[in-house]
């Protein structure tokens, strides 16, 4: 994953961009508005091409709407190579304004200048993060390991309902490490979700948070099957289910191929970064 601030494209990304271009990236990087605002502007700064269609003419609209981009070559070939050079997709691909907002999300948040987090720099407050249990935290296989034959056949398919399993789970690789070193740097703490039909889970749980991590994650424990009606800056999860793909701040999609959080080493590279 690029992690890229304002400051790294105006020094090293100068030549894909235009005058204009460059010139409305200096006002929004001296800008300290809130964090939507400064993605919406960063967006129109570097990919103002997504509004090209404002100005379409009636044939041009009418190309646009059969596939055919009625902008000329020299204009969409260099557009496209300043899009690719940022890793977002070609004008007229799919999702490619996905890809953008995307994109700008993380340059903001790389960049450190807005609104919200000014505000809790003033105050001497850190951001707030949020880790998952299961899969994240717990190696949920180290449960499953150690399960009796006879549960593994009484439980196949709901392994989560079978009594106790939560209490036998190891950590993950680096995970109290990774837990411990966020604790010093954001303020911290567990977000998980407990099966509905295994009360013992919930009991477990418990335990376990005070087994592995006693006074760092002290009452800091929240079990919801709705981990979006939590507020904070980070979610670091490995699915999307029980709300997480709705989280209100970034979803670190642990473990996810593609997303850059492989392992809790890549976590902590990445929120060195932010705090
Ligand atoms: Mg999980």
């Amino acid at each position: 994953m690029k992690t890229l601030t304002i400051g790294k494209i105006l020094n090293d990304y100068q030549d894909y961009l235009t005058d204009y271009e460059i010139e409305d990236l200096r006002k929004v990087q001296r800008s300290t508005t809130d964090f939507s605002t400064q993605v919406r502007d960063l967006k129109l700064a570097l990919f103002r091409e997504e509004w090209d269609f404002m100005g379409d003419s009636m044939a041009d609209s009418k190309d646009r709407s059969r596939g055919i981009n009625p902008m000329s070559q020299t204009y969409t070939d260099r557009v496209n190579k300043k899009r690719e050079a940022f890793g977002v997709g070609k004008i007229g691909d799919p999702g490619f304004e996905n890809y953008c907002d995307l994109f700008c999300e993380e340059v903001v948040r790389q960049t450190k200048n807005y609104k919200e987090l000014l505000e809790l720099k003033r105050r001497k407050e850190k951001q707030i993060v949020f880790v998952d249990m299961d899969g994240v935290l717990v190696n949920f296989q180290s449960g499953i390991d150690r399960i009796s034959e006879e549960e593994s056949v009484k439980y196949a398919g709901n392994l989560d309902e079978v009594p106790g399993i939560f209490s036998l789970m190891e950590p993950n690789e680096g995970a109290i490490e990774g837990y411990k070193w966020l604790c010093k740097n954001f303020d911290t703490y567990i977000l998980s979700t407990a099966p509905w039909e295994n009360p013992s889970a919930w009991q477990d749980k418990l335990h376990w948070v005070k087994k592995y991590l006693p006074e760092l994650a002290y009452k800091r424990l929240t079990l919801s099957h709705n981990k979006n009606l939590l507020n904070g800056d980070f979610l670091i999860d490995d699915r999307t289910a029980n709300g997480a793909g709705k989280f209100v701040g970034k979803h670190i999609h642990f473990k996810e191929e593609g997303k850059g959080f492989e392992d809790w080493k890549a976590v902590v590279a990445y929120m060195k970064n932010l705090a």
